[in-house]
This record gives structure tokens, sequence and C-alpha cells, in this order.
């Protein structure tokens, strides 16, 4: 990655509003976003050892958690706000809602201000499909897709266009939010199949994204549903007392995940003994780990969300975003003209607000 020349700032602090990322989704094509998140992702996990690491903060309350996801390199910093309030639905509110901001580490300063609600969606999809092109057989085209609700969309389209997954199997508990999921699939070229069960939706399934939203321990697809040669993708599961699998799957399974300690506290292997082998994805990414060793083995993606993912996105939306001249100027930072006289600016600046 090129150096980040400290006056890069000169530019000022720029803005990317939820409603120009919906445009430049649009402007670039889902597919070509997909990718081009893919590749940074993929370029970021295989730089591993370059990033300061820390799991993230989460304040937790009865309804849901709120969290701080700070990650830095030696030129960029970034951090993601994020909550997760299942609940929130019901009261017109997005489960998962965000922002983040991209800072220069050579100076502090934030170079950009972005939405990340969509982009978490986005992230979150070309994650799980890098994983599974690591992980999942190669054949794969057929994936069932448990809770199918706002990031499911994104899911399907992703495995579509990175994976050439080309048949999704659709269960979710509320019947309207299945329905809603097969209308944005239209047109497509996804054949889709509304089912009446976990069951039902796993049958001939290669790949099995869980993406259910509920703060509690659950068990949504049981041992006997899995069989050899699935890939699981377990999206939904990302905090404490917060699951979808049966232990005995990743007991059967080989499980990958994120970075370790944040997913011993928040991911599916929260519910197994602190020693349970896992491997960290980037090292099957950098070729240092096996992935899937036989076309028989189960293998589990155990997605938390990490910030690096983040930091990928905001690095991708900037460039991105820049080109397509989508950056607002944001008047965040106080930037007097001696930095030592504030107050001098203070005055300019107050005398010059109408
Ligand atoms: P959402 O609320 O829009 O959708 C969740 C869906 O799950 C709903 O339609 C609900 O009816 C369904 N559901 C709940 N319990 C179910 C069950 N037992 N069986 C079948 N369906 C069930 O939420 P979303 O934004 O789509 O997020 C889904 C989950 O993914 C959340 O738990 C969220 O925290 C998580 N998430 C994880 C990551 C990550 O990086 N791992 C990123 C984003 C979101």
């Amino acid at each position: 990655m090129s150096r980040h020349a400290p006056h890069l700032f000169s530019n000022g602090t720029r803005l990317l509003t939820a409603t120009d990322a919906a445009r430049l989704v649009k402007h670039q094509g889902l597919g070509p976003t997909f990718s081009g998140l893919l590749a940074t992702l993929e370029s970021d996990f295989r730089r591993w050892p370059d990033f300061d690491k820390s799991p993230r903060v989460a304040c937790h309350a009865p309804d849901g958690v709120v969290e701080l996801m700070p990650i830095a390199d030696a030129e960029l910093y970034s951090f993601k706000y994020v909550n997760g309030h299942p609940g929130n639905t019901r009261a017109g509110l997005s489960t998962v809602m965000a922002f983040g901001v991209l800072a220069d580490m050579h100076t502090g300063a934030p170079l950009l201000v972005s939405e990340l609600t969509l982009s978490t969606a986005l992230r979150t999809a070309a994650t799980s499909a890098m994983a599974a092109r690591a992980l999942a057989r190669p054949d794969s085209q057929v994936m069932a897709v448990i809770g199918n609700g706002a990031q499911s969309a994104f899911q399907c389209l992703a495995f579509q266009h990175l994976l050439g997954v080309n048949s999704v199997r659709l269960y979710d508990i509320d019947l309207d939010a299945t329905h809603q999921l097969m209308h944005r699939l239209g047109g497509s070229g996804l054949k889709v199949q509304a089912c009446q069960s976990v069951d039902e939706a796993l049958q001939g399934a290669d790949i099995v994204t869980t993406l259910t939203a509920d703060k509690t321990q659950a068990t949504i697809v049981h041992d006997h549903q899995v069989r050899p040669g699935m890939h699981l993708n377990a999206v939904g599961g990302d905090c404490p007392g917060k699951t979808e699998l049966d232990p005995h799957i990743l007991r059967r399974g080989r499980v990958f995940v994120e970075f370790e300690p944040q997913s011993r506290v928040e991911g599916e292997i929260q519910q197994m003994e602190g020693d349970f082998p896992v491997t960290e994805l980037w090292r099957v990414l950098c070729g240092q780990a096996p992935g899937r060793l036989s076309p028989h083995d189960i293998t589990v993606f155990d997605s938390v969300g990490f910030a690096l993912e983040d930091f990928s996105t905001l690095r991708y939306l900037h460039q991105a975003a820049q080109a397509a001249g989508l950056l607002q100027p944001l008047d965040l930072i106080a930037h007097p003209d001696d930095p030592k006289d504030l107050m001098g600016w203070m005055w300019h600046a107050a005398a010059h607000t109408h």
C-alpha cells in the first residue's frame, strides 16, 4: 500500500452519506462492488501481522449491544460504531446500524466519516464469500439461508457473484421476511425456493448460511441436519449469549474464525472449552494453514465481524467514492491558520456564521 502523506488532510474531512453509498453501488454495479470489496479484504487479510488488533469493546443492555471496533496499520486508523438490537425491527428500526471513521495515522486527522449500515451488509457478505471460497467445496451451487432479514439478500447475491451459487433455499420464522427476500432476488438469475423448515431448507444444500437475530443461545441448526461436505457460514451468532449452532456440529467439523480472542467471547465457539481448536482465516488465505482437506469435511466459518473488515471497507469506499465524485466536505475539525490560536479561529468562525 502506498504511504499516505500527512498533507492528505489538506482536503479536510470528507463525508460519505448513506444515500451516496447507495448511489456508489448503483454507479459501479453490485457485482463489481462485491469484487472490489473482496479484493481489498483479501489484500488486507494477507498482511494480517501489519495490524494493531484488539477485540471490539462492547456495552451490553438487556435489548442489545453497542460496540466500538478500532484497528490500525502504520498508515491508517479506523473504527466502527455498530449496534445489534434484535427487537428493533418491531419498532421500525434496523437491527444493525453503523458508521465509521478512517484517519491518517501520521497526523491523526480524520479523512473520512462514512455510513456503514449498508456497507456492513456488503462487507459481511463479501467476507462470508471470501471464507467460503477457501473452505466450501469448489463445486458448491446450492445455499440454504436461515434468517431472511436485512443481511440475507446481500449474502445471496455475494455468493452468486463471487462463488457461483445458483440456487438458494430460504427459511425464516417470519413468512413475510422470506417473501420479501424472494421478491428482492427476483430477476437475479438465482433459483429461489421458500421452505417450511430448517430441515427442508438444508435438503441438497452445499452451503448453509445462518443469519438469525435473537439475543439467545439458540440452536437454529441441529447436528443431525448437517451432512458431510457441507460448509456452514454462521453469521448471526455474534455476541456473548447469542449462538445458532448445535455444539456437536463444531466438534464434527473444522472451525475457522476471524480474530481468535474476539471469537472465543462472541462466536459459536463461546459454547466450547477454551482450548477447542480453531484456525484463523488469514492463515488459510496466506497458505499457512490448510482449509478444506477433503470433499467430506464439514467446515464452519464462525463469523462475528472483525474490525479489519471495516478497515478494508472504509479504505475501499474512500477510494471508490472519491473516484465517483460522491464525497462531500464535512466541517468536523476546527482548522485554524495558526494551529496555536484556536481561540482566534473560534471568534473568526463564529463571526462568519449566519
Ligand atoms: P434482521 O433482524 O433484519 O433479520 C433477522 C431475521 O432472523 C428475521 O427475519 C427473523 O425473523 C429471523 N429469525 C429469528 N429467529 C429465527 C429462527 N429461530 N429461525 C429462523 N429465522 C429466525 O437482522 P439482520 O440485520 O439480517 O442480521 C442478522 C444477524 O446477523 C444478526 O444477529 C446480526 O447481529 C448478525 N450480523 C452479523 C455480522 C457478522 O459480521 N457476523 C454482521 C452483521 C449482522
